[in-house]
Formats: C-alpha cells, structure tokens, sequence
C-alpha cells in the first residue's frame, strides 16, 4: 500500500479502464501508514472497492467488520427501511471521546440553545461531522467512496488522523438509501461486461424504470428532510436533532458529462432564512475541496448551479440548524465506465472524487472548528435576539373535526424538535375555534425559533426567478390545518412530552346504526375496511342533524340490519376500528333526523373499490409511488400496480377504478381501446396533471385549456434559460373556491383550500357553476413563485373536473393532492374521487 501510484489522473483513467489493476492506493493517501489489523474493504465484500457496485447487504457487513476491528467507531443499528434494511449509524472518534461521548454530545447541544450556550467552552469541544453518502441509489459513487473513508478512519496512522479524530466526531451514514442502493447495484452489475462496455447505448446505463434513485415507495427522499415523512428520514433527523452536526455533507452525482460540483451555488438562490455568513464558510470550506481535487487533477465548478432554497435538501436542511450542508454532485459512470465530454468516466474515478471531498470536508472541519462551533453559537443567539422582535409570540393550530390529521402534523412539529404545548382556555380568532382538547400551542421563544418560521412562512417575494426545487412549502397550508398567530402567551398551558393518538371510540351499541363524520383524515381507512368485510355502508348527499349533533356532507352510515354480521359482531368491528383509526363513531336508535331521515335517498350506497394503478415507463414515478404509498400504507387499500406495457391486455373488469397518473401518455397509446373500454362499461378513471391532455386528444373527456404566452421581445440569447426557466411552475401554494355540497369535497369544512400545483395545465371554468365544485380565486397565490403570465392563466380556472364516458366516469386533477406525502390537507380529493366517483 506504499507503493507510489500514479498521479496523473489521466494516466489513471487509462490503467482502471481494462481494471487489471485496481487496488487501494488509487484512492487512498500514500504518505500514510495503515494499521494491518483493520480489514480492507476487499478482504470483508470479496473484491476491490469499484470493480463492482457494492449492494447494500455487503456494505452493511463491511461496516459491522470495522466497527468489530475498530476501536475509534460504534455502530448503531437505527431502524429499518420499508424493506427491511438496517439504518446504520457509525460514530468515529478517538477512543478517548469515545468515553465521554455521551458529555461531548450534550456539551455541544449547548450551543443551540442560546440561554446556556455561554458556558461552553469552544477550545475543547470537538467539532461534529456528519457524512452520509447516496440519498439517491442510483448515485452509487458516493456509497462506494463511504467504504474508502471509513476504512481510512479506522486504518490511517499519524500525528493528522490523531488530531482529526481528537477533535472532531464523525457521524458516519453509510447509505442514506439503503433501498434504492439494492435495487441499482443489483441492475448494473448483472449488465458489467468483463470487457467494459463504455458505449452509453450499452443496457447497463439504462435502468429499467423506475430506476434506483428513490426508495421503496418511490420517493425522492433528499425532499424529505424537513417534514420527515419517510422512516428513513425520521431516523436521520433524529440523529441530526440528538447531536445538531456542524457540517453535514451529502454525496451525489450528476450528469455524465459534467465534472465535479460542491457547494456554494447559486448565491441568489439562497433562502433568505439562512445568515450570510452560512455562505461564507460554505465557500471557505469549498477551498479545502478544491485543494484536494487540485492535488489529483479533477476538474470542478462551483456557484453555477444548485442552490440553497428548499430546507427539505439535505444539503439545506442544515443551514436551518446553525450548522453547514455541503452538496457534492460528481459526473455519473451511471455503471462502470462511460464515454463522456471528459475521455473516458470510469466508477473508480467518480469513487476517487467523493473519498477525496470526503477527506477534504474532514480537514476543513478540524481547521475551522473554533470558527464553526462560534457560528453555531452565534445562530442561535441571533435567532434569540429575532424572537423579541416577532410580533407574533405564539401560533396555534388545530382541528377538532379532523383529530388524526392534527396528530400528524404535531408529529412532524415534534420530529424537528419544536417544542409543543397544551392550551389553558379556549381561543377564538379570525373566525376560527381552537379547544384544549383538540389544538396545541407553540410559544416561538424557544431555540427552533427559525425553524418554526421555516415552517410557516408564506413567501411571495424573491430575489431570483429560478428554482431547484419547489418554492414554498408552508405547512398548515398542506395540511389544510387551522392556525392562528396570537400576539399572547396568555393561553400556553404545560409543555407536550408525549404526544398520544387521538382516542376513537363507539358511543354505544346500538341495533339500528351506525354513524360518523367524513371531516377525519383517517375516514377512508374506516370505510374501506368496512366494505370489505361485506358491511354495507352509504353516504349522506345532504347534512342532517341527529340527537343533536350537526352531521355534515358526506357522513357515513352503516346500518345495523341486514347485515351479513351480527349485531355483536358489527360492534365490536367498529370499535376496533374506531380505536385504530382515532374515529368517533356515534350510535343511532332511530332514523328520524332534523333533515334526511337515514333512510332517505339521499344516502347512497357504497361498494368496496377495487383499485389499479398505472405504472411504467412513461409514468412520473414520484407521481405513482405518492399515490401507491397512500393506498398502501396510510389507508391499508389494496392496489394492484399495473405496467403500461402490460395494459392493452390486462382485464380491467376487475377493478372498479383506474388511477393514471402524471403521464404525457405516449406509452398509454396501444391501450388506448382497453382504457375507453373499461370506461364505458363503467369503471371510474382518474387521471392527473400531463394525462389530461391525453385524455382530451383521445376524447376521453373534453377540455378547454388555457394557453399562456409570455412576452419575449426583450429577452437575450444568454438569458434564454432563465427567461424559459421563470415560466416553470416549480411548486408553489395557490387559493382554491370550493363548493362543499359536491362529493369531490365531502369532508372539507371551509369554503377555501389550498392546493399545491407543480403544472402549468390550465382548465377554462365551464359556464355551468356547478359543475365547477373546485375554482381558483380571482387572487390565488398563497405562497410561492409564479409569473406574472401563469398567475394570470391561473386565475378563475379549475383544479378539478368530472364528466361521464359511456356507463363510466372520468375524474381529472390538474394539480398533484398527493405531494410528497406531505399534503395531507389534499389527500381527501382523492380519496372522494375514488369512494365517491360514482356520484359525481
Ligand atoms: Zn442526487
């Protein structure tokens, strides 16, 4: 291993790409020793780091062999993804931190909080690092470079790797997506020719859909930070809030043909959220990594592209916490070896590049740690100091009629460490109720202050037009929650340690029926089990009012007769279910109400949908796997996930519903017969966003779009891709009218919601009103970026539209209800559409 390698990158390039000799001193630094004791990655997974794609599983037992071997690392099992793989945690320190590391952690927790922060002492406190590689599966270089760095943690001998480990902690993931990392290492090496292919037409770099970037459910899970929905998230953030790291670094790749990028990018593009100085060190960080790939010959780019807006990046998300998020994007080998722009892009010289970052963001940390500790002080007493200014001094939120919902997003408060309290006394404002029973409080004197506000801000300003990723995000809008900010504390009762699932029940038995609302969030997963265990259940067309009690649009009945079970047996079914599902269940002993008697026609029967799911090529996977991990895991629906490719023959008489989501519809074009078929016999079809325009070419339904055409008269060849790019609609939040009497919004309590739009599909209002239950304000924006062009198409046109096609409906979206797990405030329009389309 001391043998000396060649430097010359080129030179490298050429001797990896036949692989006859691939070996350690490639990656590692040759002017230091290695302790023989500690077993190289090769000698543990069976072959050399970059020959193949390490999967998971390997990955996983090199980690558990060097934290054996090791005395600088524990390791810590931390929960499991969907499939089951573990989440690993490795802490690296010297062995002498290792023994007080529980008092380094909660030392270095004083910083955050600026009423103790005073007494720490910076010298001696060791900086925190956390290094986590390949949130994006298909990105393996960053994984496979995670081998290299922590051997080299745990190998390296000298005076540097004394100090670095002395004085930092390193908080070591070695797979941010242990899933998606399975499925691409699994795909690409089944294709690796012993010959390298580097013909990019070569299958190996062509992933068949939807490829390994995304988890289980298909989720890009470097959105996910900051509102947690995913376990994988929830056991990072975690470890983030237990040890608030002061750099935190995030491996990924991009294109083929580009170079090498990290941070800071854009700097227009920064969230004004985040203290100048964040970007300052950013930079003084950066020229650590430019050092270090200046010493091998990798070419590089900063300030050009990415930004820092979005805090549910992992490379943002820190900048929230008073610590540092480095993102490093390294050209894609997508595979083994690739022809590029650049000669020929090997795995092994993607690899080399993140080992290389790796090491540099190490130095940079132990170089910078007094100042980056101070900053992290600072940041919290700078926020303190915002605190006094802020006029609000609480918010409030809740929702009595939809219990479930108003747990979740407490849970997501809580996840991020906000701290949460019960209220002493009823408030009323702005036209809203919040009860002790069923609202909490957060007073935003506490050390999140910024995260709070990260949370709930409504943004319509912005300095640059151009967005990575989504620009707004508020999230009592996507919850469509209750909130309120109060100008008092007078109500903040004691601090929530627990937070308890709402408790459901059956008021009584009773041999005549049952009844509960719609409003809850979890009603479709009632329902749903209610049909299929055979129980008949219908839903009230109009509100009525029962021993007292106002039962609004879209209550549901189950009643006690006729029924394929018992009595006994009915009773004790839906008292599970309500204790399951947090619902209160109200039992009815006569059907004479004040409005429809439950036996009038305006209650409608329900039958147990049956749901497929289009997926495959030419589907927006993110689309599909939002709406699959709905069914599936929120609502305990059945769904059967049909492939384009297999639709022109599959028997869709066997589903009542068809959910097509986000497609330009070019693959859909041979099952174009099947489609209408099953239609016009009388199934529902749901289509969202880009299918609409397939649906109205193919005369499925009929629609009026709305073209926009923004000005173009002054606009540069050079500015052509900022001009193009402020005509996107990246995600923003826009105001919606609703008309609460059609089924599509049954269980929605205000005449207003909020929707999330990432399209520029745009409907004309049919001139019939009510056939317009959903419509866009005359003002909609809410929160976000949109042009002037696209607020103006917006306007006044609808969301939403339902038209009927032989025996059978279509039911079409604009807009996505299922974001990113996140917006549950719209999941409803979804799950009307599927219990309710029948009556639309
Ligand atoms: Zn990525």
């Amino acid at each position: 291993m001391k043998k000396v390698l060649p430097l010359i990158a080129f030179f490298s390039i050429i001797f990896l790409f036949g692989q006859e000799k691939l070996d350690l001193d490639y990656y590692l630094p040759n002017d230091v020793n290695y302790n023989s004791s500690i077993p190289t990655p090769e000698k543990v997974i069976g072959f050399q780091v970059g020959k193949w794609h390490a999967s998971h599983d390997k990955i996983v037992q090199y980690m558990y062999a060097l934290a054996e071997a090791s005395d600088r690392i524990s390791i810590e099992d931390r929960g499991k993804t969907y499939e089951d793989r573990p989440l690993l945690l490795l802490t690296i320190t010297s062995p002498k931190n290792h023994e007080k590391i529980e008092r380094i952690r909660t030392e270095h927790l004083k910083l955050s909080d600026a009423k103790i922060s005073a007494t720490v002492d910076l010298n001696s406190l060791p900086l925190i690092i956390y290094q986590g590689f390949s949130i994006h599966g298909n990105e393996a270089s960053g994984a496979n470079a995670g081998l290299l760095v922590a051997y080299y943690l745990a190998a390296a001998e000298g005076e540097y790797i004394n100090e670095l480990l002395d004085n930092t902690v390193i908080l070591f993931d070695p797979s941010y997506n242990p899933d998606g990392l399975q499925r691409f290492s699994t795909w690409v090496n089944m294709h690796k020719n012993q010959n390298l292919s580097i013909d990019n037409s070569d299958r190996e770099y062509d992933e068949v859909w939807p490829g390994g970037r995304t988890n289980h459910y298909w989720f890009d899970m470097n959105r996910d930070w900051l509102v947690s929905q995913l376990p994988e998230s929830q056991v990072r953030v975690k470890t983030f809030h237990d040890w608030k790291p002061n750099i935190l670094t995030d491996h990924h790749e991009m294109g083929t043909n580009a170079t090498f990028f990290f941070q800071p990018g854009i700097p227009s593009r920064t969230h004004p959220l985040t203290p100048k100085l964040n970007q300052q060190l950013t930079a003084k960080i950066g020229e650590y990594h430019a050092a270090a790939l200046d010493k091998i010959g990798s070419l590089y780019y900063t300030k050009e592209s990415f930004d820092d807006f979005y805090y549910g990046k992992g490379s943002t998300f820190p900048d929230i916490n008073g610590g540092i998020g480095i993102l490093f994007e390294q050209a894609s080998s997508r595979g083994h070896a690739q022809q590029s722009d650049n000669g020929i892009l090997t795995f092994p010289f993607a690899i080399r590049n993140q080992f290389t970052t790796a090491l540099s963001t190490q130095k940079a940390g132990l170089n910078l740690r007094t100042e980056l500790l101070q900053y992290q002080r600072d940041f919290y007493l700078n926020a303190q100091k915002e605190i006094s200014k802020d006029k609000t001094k609480a918010i409030v939120f809740g929702d009595a009629s939809d219990r479930s919902k108003t747990f979740h997003f407490a849970e997501m408060l809580s996840r991020q460490k906000i701290k949460l309290h019960k209220l002493n006394k009823t408030i009323r404002t702005s036209g809203l109720s919040f009860t002790p029973d069923d609202s909490y409080i957060i007073p935003i004197n506490q050390p999140n202050y910024r995260m709070i506000q990260a949370m709930f801000e409504k943004r319509i300003t912005f300095q640059d037009s151009l967005f990575y990723d989504i620009s707004a995000w508020t999230l009592p809008l996507a919850f469509g929650m209750n909130y309120a900010d109060l100008s008092n504390i007078s109500a903040l009762g004691s601090e929530i340690n627990t937070l308890t699932f709402p408790n459901g029940k059956v008021d009584e038995k009773s041999n005549y029926a049952y009844l509960f609302e719609w409003d809850d969030y979890n009603t479709p997963k009632a329902l749903y089990q209610i049909l299929k265990r055979d129980l008949r259940a219908k839903v009230a067309m109009k509100p009525f009012v029962l021993n007292g009690k106002k039962y609004d649009y879209g209550a549901i009945l189950i009643p006690a007769t006729n029924q394929r079970k018992s009595v006994d047996t009915m009773y004790d079914l839906l008292s599970n279910l309500a204790r399951e599902t947090g619902l209160n269940i109200n039992a009815a002993q006569t059907g004479l109400t004040d409005g429809i008697d439950l036996g009038s026609s305006n209650f409608k029967a329900l039958d147990k949908p049956s749901i497929a799911l289009i997926i495959g090529e030419g589907i927006s996977s993110y689309d599909a796997g939002e709406i699959w991990h709905l069914l599936d895991t929120r609502y305990d629906i059945a769904v059967t996930k049909l492939d384009t490719k297999d639709l022109s023959k599959a028997d869709l008489g066997k589903y009542t519903t068809v959910i097509l989501p986000n497609t330009s519809g070019s693959t859909l074009n041979t099952s174009l017969d099947n489609l209408k078929a099953f239609v016009e016999k009388g199934g529902i079809l749901i289509g969202y966003r880009n299918s609409l325009k397939w649906l109205n070419e193919h005369k499925f339904i009929k629609l009026d779009f709305e073209k926009t055409k923004p000005e173009t008269k002054d606009i540069t060849f050079s500015q052509r891709q900022n001009f193009r790019g402020a005509q996107v609609i990246g995600g923003a939040i826009f105001e919606a009218d609703i008309d609460r009497s059609h089924p599509v919004n049954f269980g929605y309590h205000n005449n207003k919601i909020a929707m999330f739009r990432n399209t520029t599909v745009f409907i004309k209002p049919d001139s019939s009103n009510y056939v317009n239950p959903i419509q866009y304000s005359k003002k909609p924006l809410l929160s976000g970026y949109i042009s002037k062009e696209n607020l103006k198409g917006l306007s006044g046109s609808i969301p939403f539209k339902t038209s009927n096609l032989g025996k059978g409906k279509v039911i079409v979206f604009t807009d996505n209800t299922n974001f990113r797990a996140f917006w549950y405030g719209t999941n409803k329009l979804l799950m009307n559409a599927i219990f309710f389309g029948k009556l639309m």
